[in-house]
C-alpha cells in the first residue's frame, strides 16, 4: 500500500491528491496547508493521518482544539510543514504548496530520503540546483506532477540509456487570451484572467497561465527535471489540451502523451510509476475530438516566457528572482492593486536588482525572495 505525505492538501492539487487516494485506498500520513481550518479538519477525520500542519500559528492552534479527540499531532509554522513531509511516515511526499513556501518542505523531504512527487513548480525554478544537487546526492526520485511534465516523463520510458533526446516541446493552452492585442490586454479584468478555457486550478496558477508566465515556469521547470539546455525547449499553442507534451529524439521521431485535462492522471502516475492502474481519467475517444490545432505562441503580446527563458538562460539567482517577483505581481494582480499589463513590467524592472551569483546558497534565494517582493511594491508604488 502507498504512503503519502500531503503538503498543501486544500489545494486544488491537494483535493484532487486524495480523490486519488481515496479511490485506491492509500494511507494518507500527513496533510499540511496554510490556514484552511475548516478543509483540513475534514480531512483529518476522514484520512486520520498522524501529523497535520497548518503554516498559520493562529489556525494551527484553532485546528488543535478542534481535532483534540484524535490522536493526530498537530503542528505549526513553516517548520511544521517541514516535519509533515519529512519526518511523517509516507514513502512519497507529495509537495503541492503554492509557491516559495514550499522551497525548505522540499528540501527536507528530499533529505530524509523521500521520493517526491513534486506539483509546487515555483520551488523548482527559483532553487533548481539546490533541489537536484540535494536529490542526486541522496539518490531521491522527484517525479513530476505538473501535467506537461508528467507526459515528457512518460515519453522517455523507454528511452536508451544516452536518452538521444533532441527536443522537448511543451504544450500551452494560451489561456482566457490567447489571440488578443496587446491593446486588448490592457483592458482585462481579474475575473477574465481567471476564466481558463480547459483547467480548474487554484488563483495562483490561473493568473500566470493568462500572462503565460506559468508556461515559462514550465521551461525552467522542464531544463531542471530533464536536464535540457533551454534553446532546445520549444512552445507550441495547442488549445484543446488533449497533447500534454512531446519529445522529439535524434532520429525527429516525435512521441506525444495524450489524455483528456484531468490533474488525476499525472496525479496517480507520479504516485503508483513505475506501475499503472485504472484512475478516474475519462477513456480518450479520437472520433469525438476529431481534430487538434497548434499555434506559435505570440511571445510579444505575452512576454512573460521570454522572461523566464532568458532568465534560465543567465541561471545564477535570476530565475529565482523572476520567479519572486512574478509571485509578487500575481499577488497585486489579484488583489486590484496592479493591471495586467503591469505584471511583466514589475517583472522585468524588479528583477534587474537581484544579485549576479552563479553558486547560490537557499539563504540566497531566499533573500532574493524578500528583496523582489520589496523592489516590487516599491516599483508599483502600493
Ligand atoms: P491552490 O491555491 O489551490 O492550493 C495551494 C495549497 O498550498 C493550499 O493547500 C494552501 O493552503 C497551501 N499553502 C499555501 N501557502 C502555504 C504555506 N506557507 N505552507 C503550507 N501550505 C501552504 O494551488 P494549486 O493546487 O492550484 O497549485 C499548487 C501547486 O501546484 C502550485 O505550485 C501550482 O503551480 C502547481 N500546479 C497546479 C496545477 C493545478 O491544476 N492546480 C497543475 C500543475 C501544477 P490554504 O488552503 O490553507 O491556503
Ligand atoms: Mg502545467
Amino acid at each position: 500500500m502507498k504512503r503519502i505525505n500531503l503538503l498543501g492538501s486544500t489545494g486544488s492539487i491537494g483535493e484532487q491528491t486524495l480523490d486519488v487516494a481515496r479511490a485506491r485506498g492509500y494511507r494518507i500520513e500527513s496533510l499540511a496547508a496554510f490556514s484552511n481550518v475548516d478543509l483540513i479538519e475534514r480531512q483529518i477525520r476522514e484520512f486520520k493521518p498522524e501529523y497535520a500542519a497548518l503554516a498559520d500559528e493562529k489556525a494551527a492552534a484553532d485546528l488543535k482544539a478542534r481535532v483534540a479527540d484524535l490522536p493526530v499531532k498537530v503542528l505549526s509554522g513553516l517548520e511544521g510543514v517541514s516535519v509533515c513531509g519529512a519526518e511523517a511516515k509516507g514513502d512519497i511526499t507529495l509537495n503541492s504548496v503554492v509557491g516559495m513556501a514550499g522551497l525548505k518542505p522540499t528540501l527536507d523531504a528530499v533529505n530524509a530520503g523521500k521520493t517526491i512527487a513534486l506539483a509546487n513548480k515555483e520551488t523548482l525554478v527559483a532553487g533548481g540546483k539546490l533541489v537536484t544537487d540535494l536529490a542526486e546526492k541522496k539518490k531521491v526520485k522527484i517525479l513530476p506532477v505538473d501535467s506537461e511534465h508528467s507526459a515528457i516523463f512518460q515519453c522517455l520510458l523507454g528511452a536508451p540509456e544516452n536518452k538521444a533526446l533532441k527536443r522537448i516541446i511543451l504544450t500551452a493552452s494560451g489561456g482566457p487570451f490567447f489571440g488578443k492585442t496587446k491593446e486588448e490586454l490592457k483592458k482585462v479584468t481579474l475575473a477574465d484572467a481567471l476564466k481558463h478555457p480547459n483547467w480548474s486550478m487554484g488563483q495562483k496558477i490561473t493568473i500566470d497561465s493568462a500572462t503565460m508566465f506559468n508556461k515559462g515556469l514550465e521551461l525552467i521547470e522542464a531544463v531542471w527535471l530533464f536536464d535540457m539546455a533551454p534553446e532546445n525547449i520549444d512552445i507550441v499553442v495547442h488549445r484543446e489540451s488533449i497533447i500534454h507534451s512531446l519529445v522529439e529524439y535524434t532520429d525527429n521521431s516525435v512521441i506525444a502523451q495524450l489524455g483528456h485535462p484531468d490533474m488525476r492522471l499525472p496525479i496517480q502516475f507520479a504516485i503508483t510509476y513505475p506501475e499503472r492502474f485504472e484512475s478516474p481519467e475519462r477513456q480518450l475517444d479520437l472520433w469525438e475530438i476529431g481534430t487538434l490545432t497548434f499555434y506559435k505562441p505570440d511571445y510579444e503580446t505575452f512576454p512573460c516566457m521570454d522572461i523566464c527563458r532568458n532568465a534560465i538562460a543567465k541561471g545564477g539567482l535570476l530565475p529565482a528572482a523572476v520567479n519572486c517577483a512574478n509571485e509578487e505581481a500575481n499577488l497585486l494582480f489579484r488583489q486590484g492593486k496592479i493591471s495586467f499589463c503591469d505584471i511583466p513590467e514589475l517583472i522585468n524592472a524588479a528583477s534587474a536588482y537581484a544579485k549576479d551569483c552563479e553558486n547560490y546558497t537557499l539563504q540566497e534565494v531566499l533573500e532574493t525572495d524578500v528583496l523582489m517582493r520589496e523592489k516590487v511594491r516599491e516599483i508599483a508604488s502600493v
